[in-house]
């Protein structure tokens, strides 16, 4: 087995050295979502288009690339490729849905597939930076206490709440703007069309 069996080749001089181990059912998916749809199990079409954009925007918060973690790296979804052509489709492109590998099957917990990416990462870049640092976003618990995992609600899917806290662990990089006087236009129009519906006490 060698490093190159889970890494995208890219170019290493540029890596922001933040990574994002992601899961995928429970983070992206959610039972929320699913029962919407009327879904009895989730699916690569069922991702909730609110948990894609906030991923989205953890994304460009902190500059990090993705390393899927979740068990659909070992079925369907093999190759980075393939997730970066899934993320397309909801509107999330590559680069900035930079993913880079996958991490591979190994024995106990979940943390231990995460600990060997590092290690064969570690190997392939000939050493990690001092600045490195990673998060494990995830619905299961299934880690190391020494690992930095964020975790989320089956049945909500990420929240902002989440993203959050992965951008704490991470590090901010680019400050996502919110514009008052935008979001009090935003609740102005939902008042202004509470009151047409009589929807006001
Ligand atoms: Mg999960």
């Amino acid at each position: 087995m060698t490093g190159g069996d889970f890494f995208k080749i890219k170019k290493w001089e540029s890596s922001p050295d933040r990574i994002l181990f992601l899961d995928i059912d429970g983070v992206l998916n959610s039972i929320r979502r699913a029962t919407g749809l009327g879904q009895k199990a989730f699916s690569a079409s069922g991702f909730d288009p609110i948990s894609v954009s906030l991923m989205r925007q953890l994304v460009h918060r902190t500059e990090a690339q993705i390393v899927i973690s979740s068990s659909w790296g070992k079925s369907i979804g093999k190759t980075p490729e393939w997730w970066i052509g899934l993320f397309a489709g909801y509107g999330w492109e590559y680069p900035q849905a930079d993913v880079i590998g996958i991490t591979p099957t190994c024995q106990g917990i979940r943390g231990n597939e995460i600990r060997e990416w590092i290690r064969l990462y570690d190997i392939e870049r000939g050493g990690l930076g001092a600045d490195f640092k990673y998060v494990i976003i995830d619905d299961d618990p299934d880690f190391h206490d020494d690992q930095p995992l964020v975790l989320t609600d089956t049945r909500q899917g990420l929240t902002l709440d989440e993203v959050d806290r992965a951008v704490d662990l991470l590090g901010e990089r680019h400050k996502l703007i919110f514009e008052e006087d935008s979001i009090k236009c935003i609740e102005r129009i939902q008042i202004d069309k509470d009151w047409e519906n009589n929807q006001l006490p």
